[in-house]
Formats: C-alpha cells, structure tokens, sequence
C-alpha cells in the first residue's frame, strides 16, 4: 500500500529538514523540501484542521487572532505507546501533556511578537512523537486579517499575506486551502493566494471546514465537487470542533465520532465519502507527499553534490582546521548526501515493488 511505503521514506526527510535548518542561509538556499501549508482568512479553521491531522489538541485555537507566528510541526510515528513534543528551542525537553506544549506555543508567540495581537515572520519548531501520526510536516500560518488590532501595524493584510507568500511560492509546498463552508467560495481569501502561487492548481487541496454551521437549508456538496472553483486535486470537507466544544473540553476523538455520523447521516452528502471528513484529508496528503518528494529526488541530490564540492574547495583553502565553518559545512553536507542516497535508494525499493504488481 503506498501508505506504509510513504510512511517508511517520509522519516527521512523530516531529518534532512531538522539539518538544513541547522545550515547557515547560503548553504540552505535551494534545499526547500516538501511542507504541507494551511492557509486561509483568519478563524477560517486552519489550526483545527492541523489538530484535527494530529489527532490531539496542542495549538491555540479560538475566534481572535491565536497563530501569530508560523509553527513548523514536524509528525513523527513510531511504534511506542508514547506521545511527546519537542521543540527545536528547548532541545531534549519532552512535553508529555500537551496543555503545556499548548501553553509554550503561546509563550514563544508572545516572546518574539509580543502580547497584544503582534505578528512575527520567526518560525516556531515542534516535533511531535507519537504511534497515531502520519510522517508529515505542517505549517500554520497566520490567518489573513484586514484590520489592524491591538499592536499590529497599519500594513497588517499585506505583511501576512507577503509571509504566506513565502512558505506556499516553493513548488515543492502543498497548500491546504482552508476556506469556511459559511462564507461564499468566491471570496475565499486562501483560494485567492494558493491560485497566486500555484497557477496550475497542481499542489493545492481545497479545505472546506464548518460544513456543520451552514445556512438552513444549503449544503457544501457543489463546493466539493469543484462545480464553483475547480481545483485538480480537488476538495476535503470536514467538521471540527465548535468554539462550544472546545470551551466544554470535547475532545478530538469525539469529534471524529461525530464528523463521521454528520457525513453519514446528512443525504446531501451520500456518494462523497472520498471527499469528506479528516481521515480522507489524511490519506490524500499522504499520496500527494509522497509523488512531490519522488518527483523532486533527482534535483535535490545534484544541489547536494554541487554543494558539496563549492563547500569542500573552500574546506581545502583553510586547510586542516577541522573547527572552521568550512569543515561543519563538510561534515553537514556529507550527512545529507548519505541522507539523500538512502532516500533513494528507498524510492527505488518501492518503484520495483510497484512495477512488479
Ligand atoms: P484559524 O484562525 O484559521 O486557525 O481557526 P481556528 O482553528 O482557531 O478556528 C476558529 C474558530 O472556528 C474556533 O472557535 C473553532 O472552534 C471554530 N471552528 C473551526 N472549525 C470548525 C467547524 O468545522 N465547525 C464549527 N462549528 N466550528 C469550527
Ligand atoms: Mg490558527
């Protein structure tokens, strides 16, 4: 199943990711790998349908601003009953109850964008370790907002559009389009930017949540079946959590339970179960990842490789001083080029599996 074969590769690229990161600018430049975006207008549900992947309630949700900083969320499955995360400020501190990873999430907001409303470009870094996770990386944004409140400046909109911008431009991002089931598709603030950086439609999902608080009387089934905006890879509707059910402590179990009884009760929604509900965004995400990275493989190690050798010149006109940033560069750009062979020659493996079918 490609599941399991996406599930065995994408480890590898999460740690290639955690390097680069460590890299310095000039020798990070080009090495973009596949993230998964959710973008859209503000209290659109974009941070509940990040939770809602992950299976647990960590991020701050609620109807002001709550995501002011981008959250790199990297998902890491292994076959041990326990669950934590990680931050990449607080190295080696695992968080076991995830309140409190909720809670360090609001104070480095806070720390770098202050506490009334601010908005920082600076990346907050958070791996989650648990058995019920897909291995993918998300990101969560800041929803687009229009008017500025509380600290923010008076160019709030085109800040955090330029921010989005940044993180859904690279060929290699998926864009997870989130847009309320409320509010009329056309107005849609995330189609808008996700058409902007991908013309194509190649790598964009349309996410329409709220399916559960539409106008008496209408439903979402020509939004998902592309007959108002058409999108390629097409649309996931979803239910989550009401700002009432996350005041009551429901949690994300009983959501799923109850997503699950809205779709199959409600009659506008027979014959759409590829398209709706969580666990169907889960299965698309994971295909899609898996062909970009396929895709990408091929140019990613000859950037590797010429990388190397720029790094290794420079290496050999200091000389021998193993400490010099030249030598790190070495050392760092070997390990992902084993990285990206083992990658591979994984990719391989599952080509012979599937050509052999
Ligand atoms: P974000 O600003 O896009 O990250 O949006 P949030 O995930 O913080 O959600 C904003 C508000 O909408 C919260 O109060 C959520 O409880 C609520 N919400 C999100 N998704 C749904 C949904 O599918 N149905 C209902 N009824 N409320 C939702
Ligand atoms: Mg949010």
């Amino acid at each position: 199943a490609p599941e399991t074969v996406g599930q065995a590769v994408i480890p590898l690229v999460n740690s290639l990711q955690d390097i680069i990161a460590r890299l310095d600018g000039d020798a990070a430049a080009g090495l973009e790998l596949p993230q998964v975006a959710a973008i859209g207008g503000q209290s659109s549900g974009k941070s509940s349908v990040l939770e809602a992947l992950v299976g647990r309630d960590f991020l701050p949700r609620g109807p002001d601003i709550c995501t002011r900083r981008p959250l790199v969320l990297q998902l890491v499955r292994h076959s041990a009953p326990e669950e934590w995360g990680e931050f990449l400020h607080a190295p080696g501190r695992r968080f076991h109850d995830f309140e409190q990873i909720k809670r360090e999430i609001q104070l480095e907001t806070d720390k770098e964008a202050g506490d009334n409303k601010g908005v920082s470009e600076k990346q907050i870094r958070l791996k989650i370790f648990s058995p019920n996770v897909l291995d993918i990386t998300l990101v969560d944004l800041p929803g687009i907002t229009r008017v500025p409140v509380g600290d923010q400046p008076s160019d709030i909109e085109s800040r955090i559009r330029t921010m989005i911008m940044q993180y859904i431009k690279h060929p290699s991002c998926i864009i997870l389009a989130v847009s309320p089931a409320n509010a009329d598709l056309a107005n849609s603030d995330a189609l808008q930017l996700a058409r902007l950086a991908d013309p194509d439609g190649s790598r964009t999902i349309g996410v329409i949540t709220k399916l559960d608080i539409m106008d008496r009387g209408t439903d979402a089934r020509n939004f998902l079946l592309g007959n108002v905006i058409p999108l390629k890879l097409g649309y996931v509707g979803l239910v989550n959590r009401s700002q009432e059910d996350i005041n009551f402590n429901r949690s994300v179990k009983d959501a799923l339970a109850f997503e699950e009884k809205f779709f199959s009760t409600l009659p506008a929604y027979h014959g759409l179960a590829h398209c709706c509900g969580v666990p169907q965004l889960a299965k698309k995400l994971n295909m899609i990842l898996l062909k970009h990275i396929t895709d990408m493989l091929p140019g990613l190690k000859t950037r590797i490789n010429a990388q190397l050798v720029a790094v290794a010149k420079e290496h050999a006109a200091y000389g021998d001083t193993v400490e010099s940033a030249a030598g790190q560069g070495v050392k760092l750009l070997n390990i992902l080029r084993k990285y990206c062979e083992a990658f591979s020659s994984m990719v391989e493996g599952k080509n012979r599996v599937s050509t052999d079918k």
